[in-house]
């Protein structure tokens, strides 16, 4: 039998052991966390959306009209017209032609993928695509072929040297480092090598492109040059769930093959109703997006003037490079000392060697909280010299 304990303690050792925070009350930058306040850099809810008294409202409201459980499945008796009413919101955000509600995203990309590629197919994949991604292309069962961050010169070599069917599966915005996809060159390569192609804009809906509809509409594509548009409605949009969206043709294939859209039992209707309100403050919401933005800004010209090494991000993910697992600990432990929770990110969730703050900003923080953790960072500037960090 596979000794658990052993594994555990080889985890502790390599720097690499998991442990969970115990949070209080609502989702915001000021935390309650294991009962400590502290303010925080690390949550994916980048318009303060999560806990925001409009969709809220919405909610309460709708309880006692849809109650609150799903009941079972889309295909059994659980299509709630709720359900149907956000499909139809999410397809008009994201000018396109339909949309599936999803449980979740990792359900979402499992479902996805594994619907549209078979044995014998080929999945071209980014090589820093989430995990839900990466899971999603195995449960597939077609063959795997990874290609270099954003690198579409490899891609297309790839690609021409395949024939069967091609799909090409990237972040819209990549979870761990911040940059976006090279879409529009991802879309051209697609459509000259007859691939299809899938945007995962997790971290894009809601913050980038006019009226926060996320990087494919920023890039000017539309749902012929991106088919499959897969979003998360738990970060930005602070509710819960996630969608496909694509042509009609596309949903009704979904329904009848995604496996983890058919298996499982619909969301409480009212969260799809208060869904809908996210996206009526989202479309309204060009005030969140440029608070956002100069935060973001105050947050990079600050850090690089501490000789912090950032990534080229303009998104609101915006990690410090530290290298080492236990730089990236120390670095973190250090601030949490202050009253500033940011957490670390290690392998596997990042490549070995590669270990790194993750600052998340939202438009629900001050300015005053970004200067805040710029004095912390000044603070903890000179422990990052040390030599056993691989620091650039
Ligand atoms: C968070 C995330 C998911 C998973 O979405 P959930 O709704 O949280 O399950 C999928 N893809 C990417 C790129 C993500 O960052």
């Amino acid at each position: 039998m596979r000794n658990f304990a052993k594994e555990i303690e080889e985890r502790k050792q390599a720097g690499l052991y998991r442990t969970r925070r115990l949070v209080s009350g609502p989702q915001q930058p000021e935390l309650t966390a294991d009962g400590k306040p502290l303010l925080s850099f690390c949550s994916n809810d980048y318009l303060g959306l999560a806990n925001h008294p409009a969709n809220i409202e919405t909610l309460k409201n709708a309880l006692p009209e849809t109650g609150l459980g799903g009941g079972a499945s889309h295909l059994i008796c659980g299509h709630h017209d709720a359900h149907y009413q956000l499909e139809e919101r999410l397809a008009k955000f994201t000018r396109r032609s339909s949309a599936l509600f999803f449980s979740t995203g990792y359900m979402a990309n499992m479902g996805v993928i594994s619907a549209l590629a078979g044995r014998g197919d080929t999945i071209f994949s980014d090589r820093l695509n989430h995990a839900s991604i990466i899971d999603g292309c195995i449960l597939s069962r077609a063959r795997i072929r990874r290609y270099g961050h954003g690198d579409v010169a490899a891609l297309e070599t790839m690609l021409a040297e395949t024939s069967g069917h091609k799909l090409v599966v990237t972040d819209g915005v990549f979870s761990m480092d911040g940059d976006v996809a090279p879409l529009r060159e991802l879309a051209r390569v697609c459509r000259e090598h007859d691939a299809l192609l899938i945007v995962d804009d997790a971290h894009g809906i809601g913050v980038l492109g006019p009226e926060g509809r996320g990087s494919v509409l920023d890039a000017g594509l539309t749902e012929e040059d991106v088919p499959v548009l897969i979003g998360t409605l738990g970060k930005a949009v602070g509710t819960s769930g996630a969608f496909v969206a694509g042509s009609e043709l596309l949903m009704d294939y979904l329904v009848q093959k995604a496996r983890t859209y058919i298996y499982t039992t619909a969301m409480p209707p009212a969260v799809a109703m208060a869904t809908c309100t996210s996206l009526d403050v989202i479309e309204r919401g060009d005030y969140l997006r440029s608070h956002l933005e100069a935060l973001i800004e105050r947050f990079r010209t600050g850090a690089r003037a501490l000789g912090y090494e950032l990534m080229a991000s303009h998104t609101p993910i915006q990690p410090i490079m530290v290298g080492t697992n236990d730089a990236a600990l120390a670095l973190s432990k250090a601030l949490e000392d202050r009253g500033l929770l940011v957490t670390a990110i290690r392998p596997p969730t990042v490549p070995a060697g590669e270990a790194r703050l993750r600052v998340t900003l939202s438009a629900a923080h001050r300015m005053a909280d970004v200067d805040r953790l710029l004095a912390a960072l000044k603070e903890c500037r000179p422990m990052m010299e040390a030599p056993e960090t691989a620091w650039a």
